[in-house]
């Protein structure tokens, strides 16, 4: 079984959008085990649609095609179809009524075009479009699977996933059930972790593990098939504990967690309240904490103490310290996590201090963070040597931060 993707559009050939639909759906069909052999784009045209049609159908067993769905006259995708294949299109009755309780719910009157979005192949199954108005299709003819969709991610992806993948399944009688589970890791790279279970990937068939990096974190998925869900939860759950045994220490959550949503439910679940001095920083920590809800809760605030003078005048850094030792210095990074903690009545203090470059500061080089963390018993400072640029430090100062406390509230 093989595919190809055909997305229709004009803007990207022009290169103002990025063909992210052809992207999205490669990867759902290779969670299916279905292979896709071609991605072709072509512009708003008749002809060149049909052409592209043509080549498609002499070496594809599924079309997928995206976008030209919608009301204006340079939506053709489904014309041009339904003239090429020979399939009259028809009313449908459902996808008219929902058209117009949306203009009924905006309190405007509907143009004339808009009902061609109610336009299904006939006898096609009809995709329903949870999140617009064009519904998408799809249809078996002379063993081929035809199924379009409409252009704006927000409403093809969650049709295809939804409605597309479950069409495609019973077609195709795809009956094993397919699991998979993503292990996050941080603090280690790509290639240690790669190196360290190379073996168990290598002996592993089903499961299978996918490494993928990104944005300094690291994750695997493990991917199982099986008729028996049970039975491939189980293989996955194996795996992991092999991998886990290896590289445990890094691993910090799973499927579509952060380390701030992680760090935000240990917090919640210890009953714990945080307080950060942030210096390199200048309030990221905070912000990205209090992006994740529930952040009132556990999150007392802080300061942001960029200066010398601030870091003495808002959490007491000594002056003898900053003399002594300079701002980027352990001593200064226990004194203004000791000190936001107190004054905060918190239970956690965090502080960040260091250089995040271009130039260094005080003799220090670009990339050398402390990283500060006093809790009623003790303060531990963690001292981090980063490369990259100036955002590269001081977001991956932020995400180490996070990664020490959550360890230190694991243990
Ligand atoms: P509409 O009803 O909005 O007109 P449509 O199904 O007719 O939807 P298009 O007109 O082709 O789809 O595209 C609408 C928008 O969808 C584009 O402006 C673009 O933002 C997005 N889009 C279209 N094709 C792709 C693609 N292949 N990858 C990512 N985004 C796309
Ligand atoms: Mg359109």
């Amino acid at each position: 079984m093989n595919a190809e993707i055909i997305a229709v559009g004009s803007e990207l050939l022009l290169g103002q959008i990025a063909n992210t639909n052809a992207q999205f759906i490669s990867k759902q069909l290779a969670e299916q085990g279905i292979n896709v052999y071609y991605h072709t784009v072509v512009g708003d045209n008749p002809e060149r649609l049909k052409n592209a049609i043509q080549v498609a159908k002499s070496r594809a067993q599924i079309i997928i095609f995206t976008g030209g769905l919608g009301p204006t006259k340079d939506d053709l995708t489904k014309e041009t179809i339904a003239n090429i294949l020979n399939c009259p299109l028809k009313l449908d009755e459902e996808a008219m009524k929902q058209i117009e309780q949306f203009f009924a719910r905006i309190k405007r009157n509907m143009s004339e075009n808009n009902r061609k979005q109610a336009l299904v192949l006939s006898g096609s199954t009809v995709l329903k479009n949870d999140n617009g108005m064009a519904p998408g299709m799809a249809t078996t003819i002379d063993d081929i699977i035809y199924i379009l969709l409409p252009g704006p991610p927000k409403e093809m992806q969650p049709m295809f996933t939804n409605y597309a993948i479950p069409y495609l399944r019973k077609e195709l009688k795809l009956s094993e059930k397919i699991i998979s589970r993503v292990l996050r890791f941080f603090g280690i790279g790509e290639s240690q972790l790669e190196t360290d279970i190379q073996d168990i990937i290598d002996k592993q068939t089903n499961p299978t593990i996918a490494p993928l990096a990104k944005e300094g974190e690291v994750t695997l998925r493990i991917t199982a098939k099986h008729e028996d869900e049970d039975f491939a939860l189980r293989a996955i759950q194996t795996v992991e504990e092999d991998i886990l045994n290896r590289v445990g220490e890094f691993f910090y959550g799973y499927d579509d967690t952060s380390i701030s949503q992680e760090l935000m439910n240990r917090l919640k679940e210890n009953d714990m309240t945080i307080s950060s001095a942030e210096s390199l920083t200048g309030g990221g920590f905070l912000q990205e904490l209090t992006s994740i809800s529930g952040a009132s809760q556990v999150v007392k605030g802080g300061v942001v103490c960029y200066s010398n003078e601030l870091k003495e005048l808002f959490v007491n850094v000594s002056k003898e310290t900053l003399e002594t030792f300079g701002a980027v210095s352990e001593k200064c990074a226990k004194e203004m996590a000791e000190n936001i903690r107190n004054q905060t009545n918190s239970d956690i203090g965090i502080s960040f201090t260091g250089v995040a470059g271009p130039n260094s500061l005080e003799g220090q080089p670009v990339g050398k963070v402390f990283v500060g963390i006093a809790t009623a018993s003790s303060t531990n400072v963690h001292l981090l040597h980063l490369a990259g640029s100036r955002k590269g430090v001081r977001d991956r100062a932020i995400r180490y931060g996070m990664y020490y406390l959550l360890k230190m509230l694991e243990s």
